[in-house]
C-alpha cells in the first residue's frame, strides 16, 4: 500500500528548501500582485490560496530553451568548406513541481501524448518529465471559471500527479502515488500518518460533494467538426478578441513551440519558445499567404483543437483541462465555456434542422 504522511503548513517551506540543494523546485508564489509558478525562494515563499495565474508547464516545457550550440570554421582556402560543431544541451538535473492543482497535474499527461508517445519521444521533453516529480494540491473548492468537472477532470483528480496532497486542518495529508512520490515523502518533513488515509479520502468526498451537477464537454468532436465549415459562427464567436494570445501563454495545455536560431559571428545556439496560434502570423507562410487569415479562422482551430481534433488523435481525451485560466485572464472577457456551449447548440438545431 502506498505510503500516507502528514505535513504541517509550516512544514512546507523548510521542506521545499532541503529539497533544493539538490533538485530545481518550482512552486506558486506571489509576484506583483499575481500569483506565478517559478523557482522556490524563502524569501518568498509559496502561494497556495489560490490557482496560480501561470500554469507549471514550464516545468516540462520552458518557455525559452536552448536545444543545442553550435560553432562553425571556415576554411580559408580552396575549396572553401564550412565545419559545424553542434554542441547539445540536453536539461540535466531532478525537479520537483510543488502545489500543481489537479487540472495542472492531469494537462502534463496531455502534453506526454504528444511529446512522449510512442511514435515520437522529444528528448528533451522526455529528459524534463522523466526526471520531474509532481507535487499535486487537491483544491479545496473550484473557483466561478474553473470546469474541470466538464472536461473530465475534478477538483481531487489524481491523474498526472506523483503526491496528492490533500488539505486537512493545519497541514496536508501527502499520499504517495508513483515510486517517485515515495522518494520525496521519506523526508524527516513528514509525520507518520497512515490513519489519516481515510480522513484524507473523507475529505475529497465532501470536496466533491460540492461539485455542481452541470452539463458535460466530452464527447463533442462530431458537434464541432459539423460547424467546421460555418464561418459566420466563428466570425461572431471571435468578434471581441484581440489576438493577443493570453490565453494561449497561460493554457496548462498549449505546447505549440517555433524554432529560432541565435547567430552572433562564428557561433549560436538553436532555441524553443513557446507559440501563440492565435496570432495572425503563426501560419503566415513565407509566400505571403496564410490559410489562417482572420480571427474567425483562429478560434475555430484554437477550440476545435481542444474540444475535436485532439480528442480524436487520443482516445477521446480532451485538450482543455478546464482551469479557467484563459476565461479569468482574458482583456475582452472570452469565455471558452461559453463558446463551446453555443457550439452544442448550433450543431444540435442543424442537426434538428437536417431531420426536419
Ligand atoms: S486572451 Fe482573449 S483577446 Fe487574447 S487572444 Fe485569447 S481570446 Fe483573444
Ligand atoms: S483552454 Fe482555457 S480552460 Fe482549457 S486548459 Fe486551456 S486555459 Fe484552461
Amino acid at each position: 500500500m502506498s505510503t500516507v504522511r502528514f505535513l504541517k503548513a509550516r512544514d512546507i517551506a523548510p521542506w521545499l528548501e532541503e529539497l533544493s540543494r539538490d533538485r530545481t523546485v518550482l512552486a506558486p508564489a506571489q509576484h506583483g500582485g499575481t500569483i506565478v509558478f517559478c523557482e522556490f525562494d524563502p524569501a518568498r515563499g509559496v502561494e497556495l490560496s489560490q490557482l496560480s495565474t501561470t500554469p507549471a508547464k514550464r516545468a516540462l516545457l520552458p518557455p525559452c530553451e536552448t536545444l543545442f550550440e553550435y560553432e562553425t570554421t571556415k576554411t580559408l582556402e580552396p575549396p572553401y568548406k564550412t565545419h559545424v560543431e553542434l554542441r547539445p544541451t540536453l536539461p540535466q538535473g531532478k525537479a520537483v513541481v510543488f502545489g500543481a492543482r489537479p487540472c495542472d497535474a492531469r494537462a502534463m499527461q496531455i502534453f506526454d501524448r504528444v511529446y512522449n508517445g510512442e511514435q515520437v519521444k522529444d528528448p528533451y521533453y522526455t529528459a524534463r518529465r522523466n526526471n520531474a516529480t509532481i507535487v499535486t494540491l487537491a483544491c479545496s473548492e473550484q473557483d466561478d471559471t474553473c470546469f474541470c468537472d466538464r472536461v473530465g477532470g475534478s477538483p481531487v483528480d489524481a491523474t498526472g500527479s506523483d503526491v496528492l496532497l490533500t488539505p486537512l486542518k493545519a497541514g496536508y495529508v501527502a499520499e504517495a502515488l508513483t515510486p517517485k512520490g515515495e522518494e520525496l515523502l521519506q523526508s524527516t518533513s513528514f509525520m507518520k500518518a497512515e490513519g489519516l488515509r481515510q480522513e484524507a479520502l473523507n475529505a475529497r468526498n465532501r470536496i466533491l460533494e460540492h461539485v455542481p451537477e452541470r452539463s458535460s464537454f466530452l464527447d463533442m468532436e462530431r458537434n464541432l467538426l459539423s460547424l467546421f465549415g460555418d464561418l459566420g459562427f466563428w466570425d461572431k464567436t471571435a468578434e471581441a478578441c484581440l489576438s493577443c494570445g493570453a490565453c494561449t501563454y497561460l493554457c496548462p495545455t498549449c505546447y505549440c513551440f517555433n524554432i529560432t536560431d541565435e547567430t552572433r559571428g562564428e557561433s549560436g545556439r538553436r532555441i524553443r519558445t513557446w507559440d501563440n496560434c492565435m496570432s495572425s502570423q503563426f501560419t503566415l507562410e513565407g509566400s505571403g499567404h496564410n490559410p489562417r487569415p482572420t480571427k474567425a479562422h483562429r478560434m475555430r482551430n484554437r477550440i476545435g483543437h481542444k474540444f475535436s481534433y485532439y480528442p480524436q488523435l487520443h482516445d477521446k481525451t480532451l485538450a482543455c483541462v478546464g482551469c479557467g485560466r484563459c476565461v479569468s485572464n482574458c482583456p475582452v472577457s472570452f469565455d471558452i465555456r461559453n463558446a463551446v456551449a453555443c457550439a452544442i447548440q448550433q450543431a444540435d438545431a442543424a442537426r434538428e434542422h437536417a431531420h426536419d
